[in-house]
């Protein structure tokens, strides 16, 4: 018996790999079988109801983990910025889209916790890519990437974010998936900020 029986018969090779010819009754048989089983799904949509998400008065969670519009953040006891004007999110952006104009604190005008402090801090949200190196690069956690997805714009210019709209809470609010079921273990970066 050689190793390769089918280079021995290879008309019988051919039609065992057609399978059976069409017309006749196992045609019809199988054609019949293939028919209920395509019906058996059907109806079993049919009975799971409709799964139409009525968007955008229906709102479906996003996954915790989810990257959308970003924000700055401040300390929740003296209010100061965290944001210290590095500028090492805008070093780490693949996009080239954050913009960092560094100012040294006074002791009049007092805005971050350090010594310089971001007078400007913009984001073309237009060229991001919800990437979130720079949520990683900034030692201070003064940057995360929220929920907020819905950032679309008529103009290409309301698409840059300035630091007071960053500073803001969100517009919308948008639920959340479940952590335990979603988000196992949560990374260090994200649960103290
Ligand atoms: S998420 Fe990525 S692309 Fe967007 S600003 Fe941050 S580093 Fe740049
Ligand atoms: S957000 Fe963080 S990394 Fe970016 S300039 Fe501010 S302190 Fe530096």
């Amino acid at each position: 018996m050689s190793e390769f029986p089918y280079l021995e018969n290879p008309e019988e090779a051919i039609a065992v790999q057609r399978g059976p010819a069409p017309g006749g009754p196992s045609s019809a048989y199988r054609t019949f079988g293939e028919t209920l089983r395509g019906m058996k799904t059907t109806f079993a949509r049919i009975l799971e109801g409709p799964v139409t998400i009525q968007y955008p008065e229906q709102k479906t969670p996003v996954y915790p983990r989810f990257r959308g519009r970003h924000k700055l953040h401040r300390f929740e006891d003296t209010g100061y910025e965290k944001c210290v004007g590095c500028s090492l999110c805008a070093a780490a952006c693949p996009a080239d889209c954050i913009r960092v104009v560094a100012a040294e604190n006074t002791p009049d005008n007092r805005v971050s916790a350090g010594e310089r402090y971001a007078r400007i801090y913009e984001i073309n949200l237009s060229r991001c890519i919800f990437c979130g190196y720079c949520e990683l690069a900034c030692p201070f956690d003064a940057i995360t990437l929220g929920n907020e997805f819905e950032i679309s714009e008529h103009n290409r210019d309301d698409q840059i974010y300035t630091k007071d709209m960053l500073l803001s809470p969100p517009v919308k609010e948008w639920p959340v998936a479940d952590r335990d079921l979603f988000d196992t273990p949560i990374p260090f970066y994200k649960s103290d900020s």
